[in-house]
């Protein structure tokens, strides 16, 4: 149903894997432990030009679509590692693309496909509106040739492993819009002049080992240039962005079933209880094979919002319910896993309790479950609006 080079895409997956031969679990582990980022692996993968896969070849990169994307970011996870380190510069990517303008892709893409400048941060969620974005209070005002920014956003990952930041802010008071979706703009933010002029970042401890920040801003003046688009269309450009991140979380997901799937199994197959493998009781053996199936229909849904996006057709539908799927399928996964392990699943040595806490995240950021639900009841089954 969905036409992928098949070939093509089974090479990413060798490459990838070979890449991340060299960072195993005691890598990761040990990054984790001390609470680190993955700077060796984020370099490798860099050189490796897998963070470019998506920019067009005049800008130094290989001109791939999110299929394949969406394969590189999978594989990471399946091999045991953590791409949420890495996954915002694949799909931030995607803004610039599609509505920076000539001179903005001039100007950064070379730089981010050689690795010389990193676009791994977006600012959207707000601590007193939360998933109510239209609500966000953050301002950008026009003044002369600068915009001035003033408010607050929180959860904003990456900005200390990042040169570029994505922001979104009002640009005209909700007040004064016909839509609440209308009046916000979007901002290619340069962190390190920010930092040095009105913004400031408060890190935020968590339960995973993902980087995130409260940033404050305090009359941070931003060259105009800086707009990406139009002004006041800014939210339909974050929503643009968004799918294709639902859909490159989804085959997080799917990397991060399949591990805990393969993980579960073997661990079944091995280890003896009552004189015989744990594995040979069906109640042991059938939760995997469910989590299993579920793992395999939810990839169907990732390839369709794949193929939609990488094809100009509308990915809404597809996008949301591939991460709804994909990210209640690793969830249930992980849990089977941990199970199977029983008290070793709790052993850090055993690498499931960190791909525990990190799928876990899925099922709340970058859009919480409850939401995907809202978003298909009222757009794809036309029920009332409930907010
Ligand atoms: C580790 C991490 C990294 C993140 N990185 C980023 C980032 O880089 N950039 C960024 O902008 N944001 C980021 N976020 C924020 C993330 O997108 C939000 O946490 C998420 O969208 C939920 O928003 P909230 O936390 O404000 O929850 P709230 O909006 O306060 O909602 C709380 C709960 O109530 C439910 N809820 C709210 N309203 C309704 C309703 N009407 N009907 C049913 N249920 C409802 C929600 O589903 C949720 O479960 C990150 C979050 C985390 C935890």
């Amino acid at each position: 149903m969905f036409q992928h080079d098949i070939d093509a895409i089974n090479a990413i997956r060798e490459g990838v894997r070979g890449l991340c031969q060299n960072f195993d679990a005691a890598y990761w582990r040990q990054v984790d432990e001390v609470k680190g980022f993955p700077d060796d692996f984020v370099t490798a993968l860099t050189e490796a030009g897998w963070l470019a896969a998506m920019i067009p070849e005049e800008f130094g990169g290989s001109g791939l679509g999110l299929s394949e994307a969406s394969v590189i970011l999978e594989e990471v996870n399946r091999c045991g590692g953590n791409s949420g380190t890495v996954h915002g510069q694949m799909y931030n990517m995607f803004t610039l693309l599609r509505h920076g303008s000539d001179e903005q892709k001039r100007q950064f893409l070379p730089k981010i496909a050689a690795g010389e400048l990193r676009l791994q941060s977006m600012g959207v969620t707000e601590p007193t509106t939360g998933t109510d974005t239209t609500k966000i209070k953050t301002t950008a005002v026009r003044k002369g040739d600068k915009y001035v920014i003033n408010g607050q956003k929180v959860w904003i990952s990456r900005i200390q492993h990042s040169d570029l930041m994505i922001l979104l802010a009002r640009t005209t008071p909700l007040a004064e819009v016909t839509r609440k979706s209308e009046g916000m703009s979007i901002f290619l933010v340069d962190l390190e002049h920010a930092m040095a002029n009105g913004m400031t970042v408060q890190p935020i401890a968590n339960m995973v080992n993902h980087e995130t920040n409260e940033l404050f801003f305090d009359n941070l003046e931003i060259p105009a240039e800086c707009l990406i688009g139009e002004e006041g269309k800014g939210f339909r450009y974050i929503l643009d962005g968004l799918n294709a991140e639902r859909t490159l979380i989804a085959a997080e997901c799917i990397g991060d079933g399949r591990w805990f799937i393969d993980k579960a199994s073997s661990y079944a197959r091995e280890r003896e209880v009552f004189g015989r493998p744990i594995g040979k009781n069906q109640g042991v053996q059938f939760p995997i094979a469910q989590a299993h199936i579920d793992v395999e229909a939810a990839d169907l849904m990732r390839w369709r919002a794949c193929h939609e996006y990488d094809n100009g057709l509308n990915a809404g539908a597809s996008a949301n319910m591939a991460k709804y799927l994909a990210a209640e399928a690793s969830w249930k996964a992980a849990n089977v896993c941990l199970q199977t392990h029983g008290g070793f699943g709790f052993a850090c040595e055993y690498d499931v309790e960190r791909k525990f806490r990190e799928t876990r995240l899925y099922q709340v950021a970058p859009i919480s479950t409850n939401l995907i639900l809202s978003y298909v009841a009222e757009h794809l089954l036309e029920l009332p609006r409930s907010f």
